[in-house]
């Protein structure tokens, strides 16, 4: 049985060597390092991937939601809604531009931001709503893009975790995540399910002037060389990055298939030990499974990573704290109490090793290991 690691870069590069490697050398021998050809391919492929019309990359994902905020023109104390159970970024971005983070607490079962109590907290300044598609699956889009309509809001999607997951309306049109709201903005983070080997994003839209837009503001404010419209940032995706990006799209489809059957494998293992909940699928949405990640009762999780880990399994707690109780975050004066579902998935989820590489003799082990600790 090879290591096993919370996510196995290394034997998926192995397995595309060939095709990475040549790509990456056509890309140095090209020299056009910056905005080269591939990042322009790159964009293309994409959008046709996702059926949309504009993709743009950037550097990163985190810069992909500053940039879609910077875009839609807000006034600092302008209110952002998002969620408190998330990677910071969601959080940091409406911050660092003199906005007001709101925060709205998520549906036990999906982890991803309850639209039931998304009106109570919307004033006459909240301007945007982020909500966030955590751990492959999207939250409910439905719901919110009508409470968005309703009070005249746009929708950013935060999709850094479910880029190829697909939307179900309730008419059973489907839609990929990052591609339904105002805004979607992706991330590719080498752990993430498109993953580069460095840092990359991209920002996506179906608007052909938040288009422009974007594609200024990532260029520095600047639509013709040297003359500067507004005030922008640089934020560019790497074209070695876009090369590598380039092969792996064309595998994005099997790489979310190959965790989808890993997913369904742990299923069938963990599914009836007691005390354990394993992930939720809800009905709008596929899970494309950035995490699996499970909820154990009592306070035995972090026991469990501890013995998991002394049998060399890999297990890691997304997220450890929530965002309304960092530390940088103490003067939005929100407290413990205040986001129950969330503080309370905060001391029981951990999640297990997820990735394409996946053995079925890795995922015995795992499920036997969590199995064992559970029947002492
Ligand atoms: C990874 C991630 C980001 C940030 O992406 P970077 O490319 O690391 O900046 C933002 N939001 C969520 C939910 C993420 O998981």
């Amino acid at each position: 049985m090879h290591p096993i690691r919370m996510v196995d870069l290394k034997r998926q590069y192995v397995r595309l060597r060939t095709e990475i490697d040549e790509s990456i050398q056509k890309a140095i021998d090209s020299t056009a390092f910056i905005n080269g050809p591939d990042v322009h391919s790159f964009s293309a492929e994409l959008s046709a991937y996702l059926d949309v019309e504009h993709v743009i990359p950037c550097g990163n994902g985190t810069d992909a939601l500053q940039v879609a905020l910077m875009a839609i023109d807000l006034e600092p104390g302008d209110e952002v809604i998002t969620t408190p159970f998330s990677f910071i970024a969601s959080i940091e971005v409406i911050k660092l531009l003199r906005l007001v983070p709101v925060l709205v607490d998520i549906d036990p079962l999906t982890f991803n931001l309850d639209p039931l109590q998304l009106e109570a907290a919307i004033s006459d300044k909240t301007r945007a709503i982020i909500p966030v598609h955590l751990f492959g699956q999207c939250a409910d889009m439905e719901s919110i893009l009508e409470i968005a309509g309703k009070h005249g809001l746009k929708v950013i999607e935060d999709t850094a975790q479910a880029i190829g997951a697909e939307y179900i309306f309730s008419d059973a049109r489907r839609m990929k995540a990052g591609t339904i709201g105002t805004i979607g903005c992706a991330s590719f983070f080498p752990s993430k399910n498109l993953g580069c080997y460095g840092d990359g994003g991209a920002i996506i839209t179906r608007d052909p002037d938040l288009h422009v837009q974007i594609r200024t503001i990532v260029n520095h404010g600047s639509r013709v060389k040297y003359y500067y419209e507004e005030v922008g940032v640089n934020s560019r995706l790497d074209t070695l990055q876009a090369a590598i990006l380039r092969v792996k799209l064309r595998y994005l489809d099997d790489f979310n298939a190959a965790r989808q059957e890993a997913a369904a494998a742990y299923d069938r293992l963990l599914g009836s030990v007691s005390r354990l909940r394993i992930p939720a699928r809800a009905s709008w949405s596929t899970h494309i499974f950035h995490q699996y990640t499970l909820i154990i009762e009592g306070a035995e999780r972090d026991n469990l990573c501890d013995y998991l880990r002394s049998r060399d399994i890999p297990a890691m707690i997304y997220y450890p704290l929530s965002l309304h109780l960092q530390k940088a975050y103490r003067h939005l004066n929100y407290g413990e109490g205040d986001f129950p579902v969330t503080e309370s998935m905060s001391k029981t989820v951990f999640s297990i090793p997820m990735h394409t590489e996946l053995e079925t003799e890795q995922i015995e082990y795992i499920c036997h290991h969590i199995k064992e600790f559970l029947n002492r």
